[in-house]
């Protein structure tokens, strides 16, 4: 088994070595990531510059890559002839903080599981929903389970899974749920503010609102503090619309 890891947040992210450890137990791992934070590049990828890529050692002095490019080039970069083998899964994170609802959209952890899906992988994004995590141990270990799961079961085309494991102590999860998105949007997100200089300039931010009912979602079962796990699939097409837009005058 083959693993080829990557993140959003740089190879030297402790999310990554953590990973990184627990995948060895079953296969070998190959981390291919950005050479410093890339979070919220969505599915970017570079077009108009070289890509670099780099051979590194992470903390506990294994190998890896890193690469000038977003999360989403380091997939395709690992695919290519970069780590000299063909991995079987692609596996990314663990990004510190969550992956919830509309935050799939922007997420670079999310869209690197999204290109291994595009290239006919089967893959997987995993966050530990928290603010100021630490602890990455029971998350890695839930990760390595489900690469497991996945070497028997296997996902429909162009889908993979986006995990959320709560940031509580590893007893206190109460299992898994299978979820769907949540629909959130940011409240007050743009905050106006003067330099020093007196010019204006703005902030992105903002808190969270939930829009409908959390049932069933990716934010309700963290709440709970059970590790979500949703299906994503790759077809944006808005398939209940479509006949009736068919309808339209235009
Ligand atoms: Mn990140």
């Amino acid at each position: 088994m083959k693993f080829l890891l990557t993140n959003d947040d740089g190879i030297h992210a402790p999310g990554l070595l953590a990973l990184k450890q627990e995948l060895s137990r079953l296969g070998e791992v190959y981390p291919i990531a950005p050479d410093r934070p890339r979070s919220a590049a969505g599915h970017s990828i570079t077009l108009h510059k070289p890509l670099r890529v780099t051979r590194v050692s992470l903390a506990d002095g294994s190998p890896g890559w890193a690469s000038n490019g977003t999360p989403s080039d380091c997939v395709v970069l690992g695919l290519s002839d970069v780590l000299g083998c063909k991995p079987d899964m692609v596996v990314s994170g663990l990004n510190p903080g969550p992956n919830l609802g509309e935050d799939l959209t922007y997420s670079g952890t999310v869209s690197a599981a999204m290109e291994g899906a595009i290239l006919g992988l089967p893959a997987f994004a995993i966050s530990v929903a928290g603010e100021e995590v630490t602890d990455f141990a029971a998350a890695a270990r839930f990760a390595a389970r489900l690469a497991e799961a996945l070497t028997s079961h296997s996902l429909p085309p162009h889908t993979f899974l986006n995990v959320n494991v709560p940031a509580v102590a590893e007893k206190e999860i109460r299992g898994i749920a299978i979820t769907r998105q949540a629909r959130r949007r940011y409240k007050g997100r743009l905050e106006k503010r003067i330099d020093p200089r007196g010019r204006e300039y703005y902030w992105l931010g903002g808190e969270l609102l939930n829009e409908g009912s959390l049932a069933g979602t990716d934010v309700e079962a963290v709440q709970q503090h059970r590790i979500s796990i949703t299906p994503v699939h790759l077809d944006l097409t808005q398939h209940e619309f479509l006949e009736e837009m068919k309808t339209w005058k235009i």
